[in-house]
């Protein structure tokens, strides 16, 4: 099974970036490109993105993944990026992270187009990432269909602060 194959392939590295967290690697995934390709196939197949007008990834690990569904599913791909990053007029939202502050922004003329958004990362923790993209869409009266993420970290109960449905293809406590 996919999210059998998934776990076994995810290296935690305890006390990663900073003492009490444990980081989930998600780089022996892309190194498999078997198992790349069929979890891109898999998320890729969901059938919201039907009603989809664009895919925003996040900033970075988002990106990897955001990438090639976009391409595949055939929608348009928008970053939400980190400070000083993007040029132009930016939304830009200030957020908590598992391990610290940080700021996202999306380019208000990526977006200007587009009702329906589907938001792509690698992985949910406690939800503040993905809420600062969500609330960035919310502000400009834009309609968020789902998250997409690759891993949930079940016991930050990340999905319960995020007010649209969380696709995620494997689970930790
Ligand atoms: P959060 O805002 O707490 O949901 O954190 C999610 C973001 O931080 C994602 O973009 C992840 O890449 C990163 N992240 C948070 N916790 C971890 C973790 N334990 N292992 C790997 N990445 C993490």
């Amino acid at each position: 099974m996919l999210s059998e194959r998934l776990k076994k392939s995810i290296k935690d590295y305890p006390d990663f970036p900073k003492k009490g967290i444990i980081f989930k690697d998600i780089n022996p995934i892309i190194a498999d490109s078997q198992l790349f390709s069929d979890l891109i196939r898999k998320i890729s197949s969901y059938p919201f993105y039907k009603e989809t007008d664009a895919i925003v990834a996040i900033d970075a690990r988002g990106f990897i993944f955001g990438s090639v569904v976009a391409e595949r599913v055939k929608k348009p791909l928008i970053l939400a990026r980190k400070k000083n990053k993007l040029p132009g007029a930016l939304i830009e939202e200030n957020y908590g992270l598992e391990y610290g502050q940080d700021s996202l922004a999306i380019q208000e003329s990526a977006i200007k187009n587009f009702k329906n958004f589907v938001i792509i990362d690698d992985l949910l923790a406690t939800g503040g990432t993905a809420k600062c993209v969500y609330n960035i869409l919310k502000r400009n009266s834009k309609n968020i269909i789902a998250l997409s993420v690759i891993i949930e970290l079940t016991s930050l109960k990340g999905a319960e602060n995020f007010k649209a449905p969380v696709y995620s293809e494997i689970k930790f406590d």
